[in-house]
């Protein structure tokens, strides 16, 4: 059993009022750590912290800065193993994706926007004909607050610490409660390569009424850069409106993927299969509205189902797994009541549909790969995000009647299309409403491009030059030329 404390000015501490919360695996749904149940009083000194580090944070320049968020990427390189581990039992991921994507791509994200931070330079207008010229400044933007999901716990919080940390801001992290173990982690690093306390703080606790939300309506937090679910980010949107803050949101999703007639079969079938069963569905890009055209719709269900069955799912730290247990019972059972839902509304299930119990995976959250066939865009399961190892399969028969169905959705995170041919190529990614196209790829990230949603996928856009706009504000400063 591990103790998790909050991370305030350099230092881990409990709770004021001594109170904890259980942080419980997956794996056998039974308590892994303690956790300290941070509040008001918690946030309140997190923010006073970050606010004291911030002008020597921010005037350190990026080039110090990025001495010490190399190390920071360094110390999770060492660490790796043993972040991967505790990844895993807290949430669920199979080790082997923890191993070779989550914590390399948590150590990128430091490496990436600590060199990023170096090179971003401001623009400048010159109007000599007017006798002015005029540049632009750029300041770090001050306390950052900043709220993650569970689902990749390490990899989505660096994404928002380390451009924040990059461009000059400090910051209070405040981790999923379902897996707050790496977070804690990444704070003792933080601490052992002597960053200034301070300038990276981690509170500890719930949402609503919690230090969530106590950091959403603190007057002295200039921003909040949220990931998790579209109806917490209105919460977060209506708390903050009273203290002005900047928000960056990326939410949910419900994309499309749309096979072609004429694509590679063999990539769209593996790439579907990982678009939808990679870490057990719990993905927020998953391609979990699979649109295949009318001529190869049944060989290509066919195939898919194979795949599905061969899918590996068991103890999410044996390398070999591919699919670990879902987070947490109650989320077990959001994704059981969708699987009955979609027979109610007449999906026909093909592969999968229940809960796993052989063996030991009796005492932990374990759903088989489940695939429903001839589903119904205006089905609730086609709307609504069940995220989890579900996917529901359409035929279509033209272009224009996919990318019909792929925008009939209240989302616009993602989608992918396979094809061979270059114009639907162009015309599916210009036309779907959504903040990512993959063609003939999926999960393919470069750390340079905008990554957010349409509709209620998102709100800004966060990676590279839109990370370096939302960290820092902006100024004009117009000088007066002689002559
Ligand atoms: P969630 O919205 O329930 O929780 C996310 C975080 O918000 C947690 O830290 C939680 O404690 C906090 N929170 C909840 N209510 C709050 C409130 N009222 N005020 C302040 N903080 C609050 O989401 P989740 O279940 O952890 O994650 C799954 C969701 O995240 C899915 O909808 C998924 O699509 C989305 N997601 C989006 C992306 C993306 O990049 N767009 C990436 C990963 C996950």
């Amino acid at each position: 059993m591990r103790e998790i404390l909050h991370f305030i000015d350099g230092e881990f501490v409990p709770s004021e009022d001594g109170a904890t919360f259980e942080s419980v695996t997956p794996i056998d749904n039974t308590v892994i750590a303690r956790v300290a149940l941070g509040g008001t009083a918690e946030v309140d000194r997190a923010v006073a912290a970050a606010r004291r580090a911030f002008p020597e944070w921010a005037g350190m320049g990026p080039e110090a800065r990025r001495e010490l968020l190399m190390r920071v990427a360094d110390g999770i390189e060492e660490r790796l193993d043993e972040l991967a581990e505790w990844e895993t039992r807290d949430m669920g991921k199979p080790i082997t994706a923890a191993r070779t994507k989550d914590m390399p791509r948590s150590a990128y994200n430091f490496r990436f926007f600590a060199d990023y931070a170096v090179q971003a330079g401001t623009k400048a207008w010159d109007k000599p004909w007017d006798g002015v010229f005029t540049y632009e400044l750029r300041e770090p933007l001050g306390v950052v607050g900043s709220i993650s999901p569970w689902n990749f716990p390490l990899m989505l919080l660096t994404w928002k610490v380390a451009p924040a940390l990059a461009f000059g801001c400090t910051v209070v992290a405040k981790p999923a409660e379902q897996s707050p173990i790496t977070a804690s982690l990444l704070a003792e690093i933080c601490r052992d390569v002597g960053m200034p306390p301070g300038v990276f703080n981690v509170v500890h606790g719930y949402g609503p009424e919690s230090a969530g939300e106590a950091l959403t309506t603190h007057p002295d937090v200039d921003a909040i850069t949220f990931t998790g679910e579209s109806n917490t980010g209105r919460a977060i949107m209506a708390a903050a409106a009273p203290t002005m803050k900047k928000l960056s949101f990326e939410m949910g999703g419900k994309s499309a993927n749309i096979v072609c007639a004429d694509a590679d079969l063999d990539a769209a079938v593996a790439g579907s299969l990982r678009g939808i069963f990679v870490n057990q569905g719990e993905v927020c890009l998953a391609g979990s509205r699979l649109l295949v055209q009318r001529p190869i719709y049944e060989e290509f269900l066919a195939r898919l189902v194979e795949g599905a069955e061969a899918w590996k799912v068991g103890d999410p730290l044996d390398p070999s797994t591919q699919m670990g247990p879902l987070v947490s019972e109650e989320h077990l059972e959001k994704v059981l009541s969708y699987i009955e839902l979609a027979q109610e509304e007449g999906a026909k299930l093909v592969t999968g549909g229940h809960r796993l119990v052989d063996g030991e995976l009796a005492e932990g959250n374990y759903v088989a790969p489940t695939i429903f066939a001839d589903a119904d865009n205006s089905m609730r399961v086609c709307q609504d995000e069940i995220f989890g190892p579900v996917e529901m399969v359409m035929p279509f028969d033209e272009v224009e009647e996919a990318i019909e169905i792929a925008n009939q959705s209240r989302y616009g995170l993602a989608g992918m299309v396979w094809t061979r041919d270059l114009d639907t190529a162009h015309r599916v990614a210009r036309e779907v409403r959504t903040g990512t196209m993959w063609v003939n790829c999926f999960f393919v990230r470069d750390l340079r491009a905008p990554f957010g949603g349409y509709k209620d996928s998102g709100l800004g856009r966060e990676g590279g030059d839109y990370s370096y706009e939302f960290f820092t504000e902006s100024k004009a400063v117009v000088m007066k030329l002689d002559g």
